[in-house]
């Protein structure tokens, strides 16, 4: 990519971010001590795509800073990835009190600012982490959404924002701070994510072993 595009998308997001922490469309501004934009790599392969800022995201304004978190940048690498690789963003983009799940007014209010994100980063792969993720980008690919204990672990092939891509939903890190049984999953999943993303040059390499090139 020339460094011409790459100031492009810079500027873009500058622009996303600058408008989500001035946004005031839905209540939940009131409340909040930081809006949280995403954040990553903006020619990223794979995004991750939460549910809404907790306590430390609100304190310092960045997302999934927490253990939830922590425990996200831990299986990251674990797939061989680091956070620097990735866009990690949320559905929603200042904490709900107490962290509950958002509204769907509140969802409805934000959800313009990661089909932004989509059009922007252009990523190969969406891991939706929690059903609240999972939910918000299936309604934006006008699909069917039948919850993250029957959806955890597919691949859906969508279309976002004029972004042809592949979905996995998983569960949410959080959750499976609370539910260790789940953090197999999680890692599983995340793994999954990073060879989704990688397929097409996996694919060209087989070419080539098989051409002797
Ligand atoms: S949650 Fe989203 S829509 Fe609501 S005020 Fe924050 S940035 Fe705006």
């Amino acid at each position: 990519m020339s460094p011409v595009s790459l100031d492009n998308k810079k500027a873009s997001y500058d622009d996303i971010a600058e408008r989500v922490r001035n946004c005031k469309a839905c209540p939940l501004h009131r409340l909040r001590t930081n809006a949280v934009p995403g954040e990553g790599n903006l020619s990223a392969k794979i995004m991750l795509v939460g549910e809404a800022p907790g306590k430390n995201e609100d304190e310092q304004g960045r997302p999934f800073v927490g253990a939830a978190g922590q425990l996200l940048s831990s299986l990251l690498e674990q797939a061989g990835l680091r956070r620097q690789d990735v866009y990690i963003t949320n559905v929603v983009k200042c904490r709900p009190p107490n962290n509950r799940t958002p509204t769907e007014d509140e969802v409805a209010a934000c959800i313009g600012f990661l089909k932004e994100e989509i059009s922007l980063v252009r990523p190969k792969v969406i891991v939706a982490l929690g059903n609240t993720a999972g939910s918000a980008l299936m309604s934006l690919a006008g699909k069917q959404w039948r919850g993250v204990t029957a959806e955890r672990g597919r691949k859906v092939k969508v279309s976002i924002g004029g972004v042809e891509l592949t979905v996995i939903p998983t569960y949410h890190p959080a959750a499976a701070l609370y539910k260790p049984d789940l953090k197999d999953y999680l890692a599983k999943d995340i793994k999954e994510a990073a060879e989704e993303a990688e397929e097409p040059a996996r694919a060209r390499k087989t070419l080539l072993d098989f051409m002797g090139g």
